[in-house]
C-alpha cells in the first residue's frame, strides 16, 4: 500500500516535472520568437538598384487644377444600379471628361487607349526594355448609388469642401484612384518621362456589379494578345491610422487576397392550405428553423489559417507586451484569440465564413397557408475553405431534405498572392509607401469584400489590393455609405504615390533578400 502510494507520488512529480519543463520550452520558444519577429524591416535596408526617379512638386495652381478635376470626377454620377442598368449618360460623359482632363495621356506616342465594352477604357504604356514583365494597375469608373435625404453632410455628387475633405460619392471608392493614376501618369509625360518596364492601366465602368462587362472583356482582350502580367494592383485596402487597438502607429495593409463569397437560397415547397385547419408544420416554420440552425451554428473557426496569420505577424513588433507576445505567436495562441476575434461582428469577418441571411419570403394573404417559403443566404468565405466544403456544411447544419439548398452565385476565394522578400509587386509597392511615409508600417491584408481584380487571376499570381488611402476609426462605414469623403491632402498624396511607383516599378531586379546578408 505504503510502496504503491510512493510510486503515484513519484509519477505525478515526473509528470509535473514535465509540464512544467514542457510549458517552459514553450514560453522560450515563443519569446525568441516575439524578440527576433520583426518582419517589417525586410528590404528596406537592402541595397536597392539606382534610379534617377523625377520628383514632383506640386505648386499652388497645379493643386487648384488637380482638385478641381477630380472634384469634376465626382460630379458626374456614373451609377451602376444593377447589372443590367447603369447611368449610361454618365459614363459617356465620363469618357469626353477624362480626354479633356489628360490631354497628354490622350495624345502621347507612348499611350495605347482603347475603348472596351463602350465606356471601359485599357491603356498600354510602352516600355523601352520589351524583356521587362508589364504590370497593370487598376481602377473603376462606377459607383453605388447615393441619396441625400440618407443623411449626407453635402449632396453626394457635389464634391462640396468640408474642413478639408471633399465629400461625395466616389472619393474612396474608387474614383480617387482613376484620377490619380491618369494624374499621376499625365505629369510623369510632362515631364518627359518613358518608362523602362510597360504597364497596363484598366479602368472598367461595372465594378459595383460585378465586372462582367468591363473587367471581363479587359482580361478577354489581354489574354487573346497573350499578356501575362508581373503583378495586379487595384483598390481593396489602405492605410489604418488608429483603427487597430494597441498598434503603435499607422499600418499600410496590402490585401494579398479576398474572400470567396456565395449565394445559397433555401425553399420549402408543401401543397397551400387553408388557415383555418393548418398542418403541424407550416413552409414558413420548416424554413425559419433552418435559417435559425444556420445562425446558431456558425462556420468553423478558421483564425490562422489564411492570410491574417501574417498580418498579425508583420505587425506583432507594433504593439506591447502582452499583445506583442501573443500575436508574435500564432502558432500557439491562435484558438484562444480566434474566440476574442469572433465576439465583433468586424473581427468575426476574419476567423471564419461568414453567414447572412439577407431575404426570407413567403405567404401572399393572412388566411392562405403559402406552398412556398424562400430565404437567401449570402456567405463570406474564408481563404482556408472552398465554395464546395461550404455547401456540404449547410447542407449538414439544415439538415431536413425539406429544404432544397440550391447555389444561385458563388465563387471560391481568391488565391494568395505573394509576400516574401522575392515578391516584386509587393515590394516595390511597399518601398514607394515606406518611402512617402516612413512611421507605417506595411503589413500583408486579406480584403473581406470583391474587386474587379479578381476576373485578372489568370493573368498573373500576385494581386495587390492597396492605395494609401488614410482610415480613421468609422471611416470604414463611408464605403457604399454616406458621408464618403477624401481629403484634399490625401488624394494629393494618392498622385504622388502612383507618380513614384510607376518610376520604382522601372526596378530590374529586387535586391539580395534581407535574411541572406545576415543583417540584424
Ligand atoms: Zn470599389
Amino acid at each position: 500500500m505504503t510502496e504503491s502510494r510512493f510510486k503515484l507520488v513519484k509519477l505525478v512529480k515526473v509528470l509535473a516535472g514535465s509540464l512544467l519543463l514542457a510549458v517552459l520550452a514553450l514560453f522560450t520558444v515563443a519569446s525568441i520568437r516575439t524578440l527576433s519577429l520583426d518582419v517589417n524591416v525586410g528590404l528596406q535596408l537592402a541595397d536597392w538598384e539606382k534610379t534617377n526617379n523625377l520628383s514632383l512638386v506640386i505648386n499652388q495652381q497645379q493643386r487648384e487644377e488637380l482638385l478641381a478635376r477630380f472634384k469634376e470626377a465626382i460630379r458626374i454620377p456614373t451609377v451602376s444600379f444593377s447589372e443590367n442598368e447603369s447611368n449610361t449618360t454618365a459614363l459617356r460623359e465620363f469618357d469626353a471628361f477624362l480626354r479633356k482632363a489628360f490631354p497628354t495621356v490622350f495624345s502621347s506616342s507612348l499611350v495605347r487607349h482603347e475603348v472596351v465594352a463602350n465606356y471601359s477604357h485599357l491603356f498600354r504604356v510602352q516600355g523601352s526594355q520589351p524583356d521587362l514583365v508589364p504590370y497593370m494597375l487598376l481602377a473603376h469608373i462606377d459607383v453605388v448609388p447615393a441619396a441625400e435625404s440618407d443623411g449626407w453632410e453635402a449632396p453626394p455628387f457635389s464634391a462640396k469642401e468640408i474642413n478639408g475633405f471633399i465629400y461625395g460619392r466616389g472619393t474612396i471608392d474608387d474614383k480617387y484612384a482613376v484620377m490619380g493614376i491618369l494624374q499621376a501618369l499625365e505629369y510623369l509625360l510632362l515631364k518627359g518621362y518613358a518608362p523602362r518596364r510597360a504597364f497596363y492601366i484598366g479602368l472598367g465602368h461595372d465594378e459595383e456589379v460585378r465586372g462582367f462587362n468591363g473587367a471581363m472583356n479587359i482580361v478577354r482582350l489581354l489574354k487573346q494578345r497573350g499578356v501575362k502580367l508581373s503583378f495586379v494592383l487595384d483598390e481593396g485596402l489602405g492605410i489604418l491610422d488608429g483603427v487597430i487597438d494597441g498598434l503603435e502607429g499607422p499600418a499600410a495593409l496590402i490585401g494579398l487576397s479576398e474572400k470567396g463569397s456565395a449565394i445559397v437560397k433555401l425553399s420549402v415547397s408543401m401543397a397551400p392550405g387553408h388557415a383555418s385547419i393548418p398542418p403541424r408544420e407550416s413552409s414558413i416554420g420548416i424554413l425559419a428553423s433552418a435559417v435559425k440552425r444556420l445562425e446558431e451554428n456558425p462556420m468553423p473557426r478558421l483564425f490562422g489559417y489564411g492570410p491574417e496569420r501574417e498580418t498579425f505577424e508583420h505587425l506583432a513588433h507594433k504593439f506591447k507586451l502582452p499583445m506583442k507576445f501573443v500575436f508574435s505567436n500564432l502558432w500557439l495562441f491562435s484558438p484562444v484569440l480566434s474566440r476574442l476575434l469572433e465576439r465583433r461582428p468586424d473581427s468575426n469577418a476574419f476567423v471564419r465564413t461568414t453567414t447572412a441571411v439577407t431575404m426570407f419570403n413567403a405567404g401572399v394573404k393572412v388566411n392562405v397557408l403559402p406552398s412556398l417559403a424562400e430565404a437567401y443566404v449570402n456567405l463570406r468565405i474564408h481563404s482556408a475553405q472552398t465554395l464546395k466544403e461550404i455547401l456540404e456544411l449547410i447542407q449538414e447544419t439544415v439538415g431536413d431534405p425539406r429544404v432544397k439548398i440550391e447555389l444561385i452565385h458563388g465563387f471560391d476565394p481568391l488565391p494568395v498572392s505573394s509576400a516574401d522578400e522575392r515578391s516584386f509587386g509587393f515590394q516595390i509597392i511597399k518601398k514607394t509607401v515606406l518611402d512617402m511615409f516612413p512611421a507605417v508600417t506595411v503589413a500583408p491584408g486579406i480584403c473581406i469584400g470583391n474587386t474587379d481584380s479578381r476576373h485578372f487571376k489568370d493573368l498573373t499570381s500576385d494581386i495587390y489590393r492597396f492605395a494609401p488611402v488614410w482610415f480613421k476609426p468609422g471611416d470604414s462605414q463611408r464605403f457604399h455609405g454616406i458621408n464618403e469623403r477624401i481629403s484634399k491632402k490625401n488624394y494629393e498624396e494618392i498622385v504622388s504615390f502612383f507618380f513614384n511607383l510607376i518610376q520604382n516599378c522601372d526596378i530590374q531586379k529586387l535586391p539580395e533578400p534581407h535574411s541572406s546578408v545576415h543583417e540584424l
